[in-house]
């Protein structure tokens, strides 16, 4: 018997005791069989929408899934999404059913979804519905369509991404017959919208699995960043190296910290190195491939929609990846430049680089976090590292008989100047210098 939070225990009984059917299904089923604790519930029920709303009129209850037969009621701030039984009706464009109709048998909507891990339903009273066998497969750790999957690919190409991604979440290998069909349909990803197929690769990057899926997948993820293409493959014949430059990025992305921005950093870290590459004997050297990746991360990621705060950082730490920190002064000077947040993830990212490399490389992970301590010393010590942290701001300027742009650029000297330990954060030593550039009659 799984354990259900009070709240779903409430919403399935009151949906039973006005006399409908009423499971939980889809992946908090899932999650449970294999022992994990959900994060979220949906049921699903004979009831129509109209009736769920009547059952639940003393609830919260909000109506933006209508259209698709869904009611999200709240309950003990809980929010559940409450589905009656559907069929999906014929597919356009690989997308989304024109139509959908309810169905008063759960069999039909259990057919209608992807996975058989995820086409299993429960409830306390009748335990476990599972007609496609889900429960098998999630013990031979395979995601296998419902039904053909030719079929299933072609009405929503999304369950290509889905597959990979929870093929990456859940470590699960992808069937054979299904994982044939994604290398066959694959191009019918080009239907599916920018932000859906974003919202999947987010949660690939950051799955356990995610080093076999980028090794086996590579050809799905090239469908939407067609731009990885050179870099499968491509051999680096460098001493620091022993990987090709796609399996040296997976490598990466699986050591890294389990954080969005910094896996998506290190997907896209190195993909202009085959643009940058200069031959050297039997040697290659990719000077200026940072650059060349971060400019090409900022068409990528621009057009997968991402939002322009995610895309400014991403491509900040790709430019910055790598950068040497040999002192202190250079240390301040990074973290002046693209702020301490910034500078943090970027040790993170250039970790996971450096234990993608050959293993003496791995000697640099001691020194990242060395100038990860510098850096913490550095904001506790309260050290000034931008503009606003100046014992002076732009009134003393002004007031110093200085006006417009000038104001922004002394301040920035005087940052400078402080960062690299000329003249110390105080007022006097501040305005002292202000009053020199005065009388040297140029900003
Ligand atoms: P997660 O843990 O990521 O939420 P999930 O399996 O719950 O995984 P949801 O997107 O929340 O995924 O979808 C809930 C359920 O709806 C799925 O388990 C599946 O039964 C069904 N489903 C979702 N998307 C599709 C789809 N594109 N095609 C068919 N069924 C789908
Ligand atoms: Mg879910």
């Amino acid at each position: 018997m799984f354990n259900l939070p009070v709240q779903v225990r409430t919403a399935l009984d009151m949906l039973s005791k006005n006399g409908y059917e009423a499971f939980i299904v889809g992946g908090c089923v899932r999650d449970f069989i294999l022992g994990n604790t959900p994060y979220d519930y949906d049921i699903t029920t004979n009831a129509l929408p109209s009736q769920t709303e009547r059952v639940f009129e003393n609830f919260r209850i909000i109506e933006t899934g209508i259209k698709h037969g869904t009611v999200t009621v709240i309950i003990d701030h809980m929010p559940l999404e409450i589905t009656t039984y559907r069929i999906d009706g014929e597919y356009a464009d690989n997308r989304r059913p024109v139509s959908v109709s309810y169905t008063s048998r759960l069999a039909d909507d259990l057919a209608r979804r992807d996975f058989t891990m995820n086409a299993i339903a429960y409830n306390h009273s009748s335990g476990i519905y599972d007609p496609f066998h889900g429960q098998d497969d999630i013990i031979k750790k395979q995601i296998i369509c419902v039904g053909n999957p030719q079929e299933r690919f072609n009405e929503d190409a999304l369950r290509i991404m889905r597959a990979v991604r929870f093929s990456s979440q859940l470590g699960f290998e992808i069937e054979k017959n299904t994982a044939e069909c994604i290398g066959k349909q694959k191009y019918l990803l080009k239907n599916i919208s920018a932000e859906r197929i974003r919202a999947e690769l987010d949660k690939l990057l950051t799955g356990k699995n995610v080093y076999n899926v980028l090794m086996n997948y590579s050809s799905v993820i090239e469908e939407f960043i067609p731009e990885i293409h050179n870099s499968i493959g491509f051999d680096q014949k460098s001493k620091y190296h022993m990987y090709t430059v796609w399996e040296h990025i997976a490598v990466a992305v699986s050591k890294a910290c389990n954080d969005k921005i910094i896996r998506l950093a290190l997907l896209l870290h190195d993909i202009g190195k085959p643009f940058s590459c200069q031959e050297e004997g039997n040697c290659r050297h990719f000077k200026g491939h940072a650059g060349k990746s971060a400019d090409m991360a900022q068409k990528i990621l621009k057009r997968l929609k991402y939002e322009n705060s995610t895309s400014k950082r991403v491509i900040t730490l790709i430019s910055h990846h790598s950068d040497k920190f040999e002192s202190e002064k250079a240390v301040k000077r990074c973290m002046s430049a693209i702020g301490s947040e910034a500078f943090f993830q970027l040790i993170e990212v250039q970790k996971a680089d450096n234990l993608a490399k050959k293993p003496f490389c791995a000697e640099r992970i001691p020194k990242l976090e060395n100038i990860k301590r510098t850096a913490e010393n550095l904001i506790k010590s309260k050290s000034c590292l931008n503009v606003k942290e100046l014992a002076v701001n732009g009134n003393d300027i002004k007031n110093a008989g200085f006006s417009g742009k000038d104001i922004g650029i002394i301040l920035k000297k005087l940052l400078d100047e402080v960062i690299e330990n000329n003249i110390s954060n105080e007022y006097e030593q501040l305005m002292q210098f202000v009053m020199e550039i005065k009388n040297n009659g140029q900003v």
